[in-house]
């Protein structure tokens, strides 16, 4: 940690010691600011706040927002308008982070009509926060501490974790790729790598907390650049392998036109890394592709696929898709069909377009919104015709599971995951406790779980 943030921890945590101060965080988006939003809570209660889960009976209330997905801004200033509520009958103090604080007009809109909020924050400057809290809650100031430029990676900041047993570990930021629909360039900047030595440093200390599943984060893990020995992404995974304790490493997200032989080799030769790759498709046209600024075809993806699967034996995939991109025509949206049907995903995370202003596809011609509602009711019925037969194929097959609690329908029973990330419901026996990775046999498949025996 830096000596600044030190020391403007240390001043709050004088000033408010003693006074059971409450933190909640609201964290919207994906698993990049779930694990800024650990760091914030680490920073927090190291100031001495402590965390409670209703923000309406928290003094300090942080948003880190996301700008990704549609309807963001309408929920965000639903939940801000709440927050002005509250700090009329108690002293609350309003923090917003996040990358939607880095959109152009931003800072302007909330100046303009939320002037009440007390602390903006950007993505290049969450490290700084220990100051910006300290000068809002001790000066009274509004603060405003966003910056265009891409900030330095700051190591050791403190970490409250979500979890006990799995973690996750940015290993870089930004992106440089510039799908045309995506905002993610603009607010998290160019890419930076982590220092592999830092990288591996974060991973043995987990190892040593007992951590057993780890996943490595990026916009784009396999454009990750190291130094020495470990120079890229491959190498990276090699290594990570090598640490004791851990026994399951995932990654998120890799892009299809990064994914070079020695990753494919990475996974097939370790048995650590999980059988299932996230390759994001976007869409099975290579002419929409094209538009998206994808950088790969149909055919280089069906390839790339076909290689994965004959390395890797028992390899399952994941992907995004993107329905109703700007220009897509009926015949362009047959191709994502055909993808869908020749991979065979596991999972499909689907997405209706919609416009991101300040994106190259939002000035592109759009398509009506019945038309996309209707491919996007095919594509979802083309996966889920998919669901049982894949689960089926679990079926009398011995999965290792990581056991991560009880089964929210049935006390008795545990729920874990395979390394493919099925969920499975089983009963445990007298030995088995959360955290533990246990054998398990698949008797029942059904939609959304299957269900297992413990295996002696
Ligand atoms: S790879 Fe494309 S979709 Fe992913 S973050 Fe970068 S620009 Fe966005």
């Amino acid at each position: 940690m830096q000596e600044n943030q030190e020391k403007f921890i240390d001043l709050i945590n004088k000033k408010i010691s003693g006074k059971n101060l409450k933190y909640s965080i609201l964290t919207m988006g994906c698993q990049l600011n779930e694990n800024d939003s650990e760091k914030i809570a680490g920073m927090l209660e190291k100031m001495g706040y402590s965390e409670i889960s209703d923000y309406k009976n928290a003094d300090l209330v942080i948003f880190n927002t996301c700008c990704v997905r549609e309807n963001a801004e309408e929920r965000l200033f639903g939940k801000i308008g709440e927050i002005k509520k509250l700090k009329e009958s108690r002293d609350t103090i309003l923090a917003i982070g996040g990358c939607m604080m880095q959109e152009k007009g931003m800072l302007q809109k909330i100046k303009k009509s939320y002037s009440f909020v007390d602390v903006i924050f950007g993505t290049h400057t969450m490290q700084n926060l220990p100051e910006d809290i300290y000068k809002s809650l001790i000066n009274k100031e509004k603060v405003k501490d966003v910056i265009d430029i891409d900030g330095e990676i700051y190591e050791g900041l403190p970490i409250k974790r979500n979890d006990k047993f799995k973690a996750s570990v940015t290993i870089m930021y930004g992106c440089n790729n510039f799908c045309t629909y995506c905002i993610v360039p603009y607010v998290r900047g160019r890419e930076r790598s982590r220092k592999p030595e830092k990288i591996l440093e974060e991973v043995k200390q987990l190892a040593e907390e007992g951590y057993k599943e780890i996943t490595l984060l990026g916009q784009n893990v396999n454009s990750y650049v190291g130094n020495g020995e470990i120079k890229n992404f491959a190498d990276l995974l090699n290594e990570v392998c090598r640490i004791d304790g851990i026994e399951r490493i995932r990654f998120i997200s890799p892009h299809p036109k990064d994914f070079t032989d020695d990753v494919i080799d990475a996974i097939a030769n370790n048995e650590k890394i999980c059988k299932i790759i996230h390759l994001p498709l976007q869409s099975g046209n290579s002419k929409v592709l094209k538009s998206m600024n994808r950088k790969y075809t149909k055919e280089q993806y069906l390839n790339l696929v076909n290689k994965m699967q004959e390395k890797i034996p028992g390899v399952v995939l994941s992907t995004d898709i993107i329905v109703g991109f700007p220009e897509e025509t009926d015949e362009e949206f047959e191709d994502t069909l055909d993808v869908v049907r020749k991979v065979n995903f596991e999972q499909i995370f689907m997405f209706i377009y919609s416009i991101r202003e300040g994106t190259v596809a939002s000035e592109m011609e759009q398509i009506p919104e019945d038309k996309k509602h209707e491919r996007f009711e095919k594509l979802k019925k083309l996966y889920e015709s998919r669901v049982d037969e894949n689960n089926e194929k679990y079926l009398n097959t011995v999965q290792k599971l990581l056991i991560e609690g009880t089964s929210k329908n049935n006390h008795e029973m545990f729920e874990g995951r395979t390394d493919t990330n099925k969920v499975v419901i089983f009963k445990p026996n007298e030995e088995n406790q959360i955290g533990d990775i246990v054998s398990v046999k698949i008797t029942e498949a059904h939609k959304w779980y299957l269900k297992g025996e413990i295996v002696k």
